[in-house]
């Protein structure tokens, strides 16, 4: 029974990434609901082979009980993300495009979250010049949403044209910073080749300039120039970061895509600083006590 349930999880889009979000070793929780009932499968026929077929509702009903202990013991045994007391800070991640934040640091917003800290995406275009907008707006919200970002929002400024209206978006990213008083700004490094890129990074750099931490994630279009200066460790985040991504199926043929150049980059980065997987940043401006523990 609770490997039904296992494999009709774990085979269902939906199952899978409740799995990936919420537990660190998924993969050993369908281990567990396996390896558990074909032990109880195994008993159960050595007691209907013993006591005759009469018995058999019973020892069904019996089994498929423990079945689902199984399935709630493992589960609760299992390591789930990690979550954390400390006092939380609220980051604002703004990129340019749809898929961008996930891109680029959709690893560390999913653990900030676990860690108990919010998390504000805001991004400046719909993508309409790269994909099909509404579906973009949609994908954005959805891979916002498994990250488990507390707000999010998709302006509508001219996708490819960004720096056309750059006073204006530094105007609406100034009204985000008044509303959502972060702590800690994530955006665009200005080593970024795409033009769009670089105008948020001008924009979030003159809308932010009272406040005390700016930090710019990697997106796939930085220059070989992009030097980070800051890590976060996603060892455990990682697949997190995959699935979000997927969630951006408009953009699903794009090369930087897949798993594969995912968990390269994070392997890359994660050497550098002698850890399994990270994100790298650049620290525009950064003070201690505005990133709290994550
Ligand atoms: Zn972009």
């Amino acid at each position: 029974m609770a490997s039904i349930i296992g494999i009709a999880i774990s085979s269902s889009r939906w199952g899978r990434r409740w799995l990936v979000r919420d537990f660190t070793h998924h993969q050993s929780i369908l281990g567990a609901w396996i390896a558990g009932n074909l032990v109880l499968i195994a008993a159960a026929g050595r007691h209907l082979l013993s006591r005759g077929e009469s018995d058999a509702a019973a020892v069904v009903a019996i089994m498929a009980a423990i079945s689902l202990l199984i399935l709630c013991l493992s589960m609760l045994a299992l390591q789930r993300r990690p979550q954390s007391n400390t006092r939380p800070r609220r980051f604002l991640a703004v990129g340019a495009h749809p898929d961008d934040v996930e891109l680029a640091c959709g690893a560390t917003i999913a653990k900030l979250i676990d860690s108990g800290h919010e998390v504000r995406i805001v991004v400046m275009s719909q993508g309409e010049s790269g994909g099909h907008a509404p579906r973009r707006i949609q994908e954005a919200r959805h891979g916002a949403r498994y990250l488990g970002a507390q707000s999010h929002t998709v302006h509508s400024f001219c996708d490819t044209r960004l720096s056309e209206n750059s006073n204006l978006m530094v105007a609406t990213i100034e009204e985000e910073i008044a509303a959502f008083e972060p702590d800690v700004v994530l955006t665009h490094s200005a080593t970024d080749i795409h033009q769009d890129h670089e105008a948020v990074h001008r924009a979030v750099m003159r809308a932010g300039r009272r406040l005390p931490s700016i930090l710019c994630f990697e997106s796939p279009s930085v220059s070989k120039d992009f030097s980070p200066d800051f890590f976060v460790d996603v060892e455990n985040y990682t697949d997190v970061k995959v699935e979000a991504i997927k969630l951006h199926a408009d953009q699903r043929n794009k090369p930087y895509m897949t798993r594969t150049r995912i968990e390269s980059m994070a392997n890359f980065r994660g050497n550098q600083v002698k850890q399994q997987r990270a994100e790298g940043f650049e620290v525009m401006r950064l003070v201690s006590t505005t990133v709290g523990d994550f």
